[in-house]
């Protein structure tokens, strides 16, 4: 393992309650704990933030480059970093280098393809029965690996008032949808009254059944938590959080009551985190910060392969070091504590969960299986065993349209799924005769009624 020659341990610990840069000693308390004061006083140059670190000539160029993402960090969150170590954490995440502005291999500017699974503006619509609204541009700070920097930090590229409003005539409109994620940029970044008009006009489409918050609020800038807004927050239950966090030195005494206070309005927490290299890409930190969240009441939920957006090509680690990360979490803490880890597939593709092969072999009533430890039992499966027998009510079996995947060609609703010029390919340009015109012959008997590949 190669260590930077100024990597301290320092750099990585967690700090006390109110730590604050020297240079914001002077400010008074009710400043310091108020977030519009906080966001206010964002840094945002060079001039700002050689004031609390001794900047690296690579970081000069970033900041002056300024290309990719705008940079912006709360004084509560610059104060965490550490002053002398290039490689803090925290420094890394939001202090831009040079390096972002060097393009890579299968970089995007939209590597999700969000902006093709939309719509309308603003609403992604990739999986079956949930969205994701992405309903502000604006951060409380800026992360330099932003999935979505083609919008993010941009007022310019912020959502209209008309494009909420289409988004909310097409969940109307669409009642395969039942949980709505709001995402962005950061939802509670939002002012207090447009937050709440979001979620109240939410809350009037009955066929909504959860609604999800996904933010890095509670890390940037724990002061917005406020007992308002939870109370706000509570109104529209059932709501669920996910919190973007990525470092166990993120969550400081300030984070943990934040959350608390997030926990105690009923809101069930989950985290979000980003494999980062040179920032959590080490068991040891992954497995502290899965601890530290679920001492917190916060459920790690997924780590996020890295994904192939331009300005992040210098944060990805293999998949690899993600699938060893997972090794070293399960069985060795809390289930609870151990979230999936997911790569979300360039182009659209969504997430796909990948970790460690728990499965070794499989015969005709047995399984081979292997445990964290190393251990390899077998399981004897029933040699009787048909599948359920019961009857299930029809409202219960939810309309999937296009999207029944792998579980379909399960439930025997089709033979297969192609390719998209698999029938065009496979006819060669051949014409019909003799022995191709008729269809049944390659029709399953008991699956899906649909005709097979083939048959065209
Ligand atoms: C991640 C994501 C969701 C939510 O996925 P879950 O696995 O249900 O958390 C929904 N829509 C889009 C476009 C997403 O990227
Ligand atoms: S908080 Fe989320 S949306 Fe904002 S910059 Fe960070 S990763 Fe991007």
């Amino acid at each position: 393992m190669v260590q930077h020659e100024r990597a301290t341990t320092r750099s990585q610990l967690q700090l006390l309650r109110g730590t604050r840069a020297p240079a914001f000693a002077g400010v008074a308390d009710e400043d310091w704990q108020d977030w519009r004061w906080q966001l206010k006083h964002r840094l945002n140059s060079i001039g700002e933030l050689a004031e609390i670190i001794r900047l690296t000539p690579e970081e000069e160029e970033g900041i002056r480059a300024s290309g990719i993402l705008r940079l912006d960090i709360t004084p509560y969150f610059a104060s965490l970093i550490d002053p002398d170590d290039p490689t803090c954490p925290i420094r890394r995440q939001v202090v831009p280098t040079g390096r972002e502005l060097v393009p890579f291999t299968a970089e995007m500017r939209d590597s999700l393809a969000e902006d093709l699974h939309s719509p309308v503006p603003g609403l992604v619509h990739r999986y079956p029965d949930r969205v994701l609204l992405l309903i502000t541009t604006q951060c409380a700070s800026y992360c330099r690996y932003c999935t979505r920097s083609r919008i993010v930090g941009d007022p310019h590229a912020n959502f209209s008032p008309q494009e909420f409003e289409a988004q909310l005539d097409y969940l109307r409109r669409t009642p395969q949808v039942r949980d709505v994620l709001l995402s962005g940029g950061d939802p509670l970044i939002l002012s207090p009254k447009v937050l709440e008009h979001v979620l109240s006009s939410l809350r009037e489409i009955p066929h909504i059944e959860i609604i999800r918050i996904g933010s890095r609020v509670p890390i940037f800038l724990p002061q917005r938590i406020t007992p308002e807004l939870t109370d706000m927050l509570a109104k529209y239950h059932p709501l669920w959080m996910n919190i973007h966090v990525n470092h166990p030195k993120e969550i400081t005494p300030e984070v943990e009551d934040a959350l608390d206070r997030l926990s105690r309005a009923g809101i069930p927490l989950g985290s979000q985190s980003v494999l980062l290299r040179g920032i959590n890409d080490h068991p040891a930190i992954m497995h502290k910060l899965m601890r530290e969240l679920t001492r917190c009441r916060v459920r790690p939920y997924y780590i996020y392969q890295c994904d192939e957006v331009h300005g992040a090509g210098h944060f990805r680690t293999t998949v690899a070091k993600g699938i060893e990360i997972m090794e070293s979490l399960r069985g060795h803490m809390s289930g609870y504590a151990v979230p999936t880890y997911v790569v979300d597939l360039p182009g659209g593709g969504g997430k796909v969960p990948v970790g460690p092969n728990y499965l070794l072999a499989q015969g005709s009533n047995r399984v081979v299986l292997r445990n964290f430890e190393g251990y390899i039992g077998t399981y004897t499966e029933p040699d009787d065993y048909q599948g359920p027998d019961m009857a299930v009510p029809e409202e219960w079996i939810w309309p999937e349209p296009g999207q029944r995947g792998v579980a379909g060609l399960l439930a025997g609703e089709e033979l297969a799924i192609l390719p998209q010029e698999f029938d065009a390919v496979h006819r060669r340009g051949g014409k019909e005769h003799r022995l191709n015109q008729d269809k049944d012959k390659w029709t399953p008997r008991g699956v899906g009624g649909q005709s097979v590949p083939h048959g065209g």
